[in-house]
């Protein structure tokens, strides 16, 4: 790496983390010789990409004025399709959002009608920005080398869609960022870690469908062709429950929101007792009837962590992970969940002592996925606007710090 390109990969590695940088933070932590620096930033201001508020006019003497993007140097758009809603997000190239909306989806929808739902939040968004690029959170598993949907599982319609060339021709944005929700997701809950990121994250979402997602000291791990880390399809039992993918015995099958409102079913036709009304069976309302004593969702809840917990203690024997953040709906249970998990990971796992893994729930809202889907598009934008060491999603500080 040249030093030019080192110090341009300093500069963005501090300030997409944290905002923003100082010159002298930035001279010290990344060795940088100060005439380097001086003109690394006075050619990234002059391209319009870089902002130094305290010292527009006159110098006024301040030593730590901050260096931050530029929040006109451009304008996106970050969208996630779910199964039951699409959420909407825009941000101005500091990252700061300033709008967003979100749709309902009908379940039996067409994917000519989801691709109508997307276009006009999409342009909804745009109206006070003029053009915006646009970064996509896909629901299912996703060709990342073409851009093609290859299986959506919880949202059928949504298969064999070019959404690449979708958004391409839709949008105006010649590089749409196309990614699997989860692993986007995984980028938003890293970010959230500031000032302390973690060197290796592991996050594991459990909504209506299950994923998961990995960033290793701030690079997401993308597979060789598609999606991110199928942790719902992983095959536990194989003879047991049926999967909506086909296969038997998929975490997704004993943990997704389809599994726990048919276990829920079969409970109370069995005996058990429930305030819930299963007719309006919501993971929201399982969650909140679990955590309010109602006996069948206690009984399901608690089961259901016990079969999620060593999923999470193979996933730590394999990549030994600093912090693993849970989200989703079923992260609602809290300390059933947490306790679960921990005691897992200490009887499973070797050399693996629990108290050194942070385990949390995630703290984000149901925007995260869209606001993420535009902040990496942005990180897109940089990188090949300052012709950066392409690092794919996530142009970070691996190798820097
Ligand atoms: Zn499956």
């Amino acid at each position: 790496m040249n030093d030019n390109t080192y110090v341009m990969q300093a500069i963005f590695s501090e300030i997409i983390r944290n905002g923003s940088a100082t010159r002298s933070q930035l001279s010290r932590d990344y060795d940088l010789r100060p005439a380097t620096l001086v003109a690394a930033v006075e050619r990234l201001k002059r391209k319009g990409i870089l902002w130094e508020p305290d010292r527009q006019g006159r110098h006024t003497g301040r030593k730590a004025s901050e260096l931050t993007l530029n929040p006109k140097a451009g304008s996106f758009i970050g969208l996630e399709l779910t199964p039951s809603r699409i959420y909407g997000v825009q941000i101005n190239a500091a990252g700061v959002e300033e709008r967003r909306q979100s749709v309902a989806v009908q379940p039996e929808s067409s994917s000519k009608k989801i691709c109508s739902l997307l276009v006009s939040l999409f342009q909804h968004l745009r109206i006070s920005s003029g053009a915006g690029m646009v970064g996509f959170a896909d629901p299912g598993a996703i060709d990342m080398k073409t851009g093609q949907a290859l299986q959506t599982v919880n949202l059928p319609a949504w298969e064999k869609v070019q959404v690449f060339e979708f958004f391409r021709e839709n949008t105006g944005d010649r590089t749409p960022l196309i990614a699997p929700e989860t692993l986007i997701r995984t980028y938003g809950e890293y970010l959230d870690c500031t000032p302390d990121f973690p060197d290796t994250l592991f996050h594991a979402r459990f909504s209506e469908g299950i994923g998961g997602g990995f960033i290793s000291r701030g690079e997401l791990l993308v597979g060789n062709h598609c999606s991110s880390m199928e942790l719902g399809h992983m095959v536990l039992s194989p003879g047991g429950r049926r999967c909506r993918c086909g296969n038997r015995g998929c975490l997704e099958a004993v943990a997704g929101a389809a599994a726990l409102r048919q276990m829920m079913q079969e409970l109370v036709v069995s005996g058990v007792s429930t305030r819930m009304d299963m007719s309006q069976f919501t993971l929201a309302e399982f969650v909140r009837m679990a955590n309010d004593n109602d006996r069948a969702a206690q009984v399901l809840a608690q089961e259901t962590c016990e079969r999620i917990a060593p999923v999470l203690a193979m996933v730590t024997t394999l990549l030994n992970p600093q912090m693993i953040v849970l989200s989703g709906e079923l992260a609602g249970l809290g300390s059933m969940l947490l306790d679960a998990v921990k005691r897992a990971i200490a009887l499973r796992c070797l050399n693996n002592p629990a108290e050194a893994i942070q385990i949390k729930i995630s703290a984000l809202d149901e925007y995260c996925g869209a606001r993420s889907a535009a902040l990496l598009r942005r990180n897109l934008f940089l990188e090949k606007t300052l012709q950066l060491c392409p690092r794919f999603l996530a142009p970070l500080s691996a190798g820097l710090g």
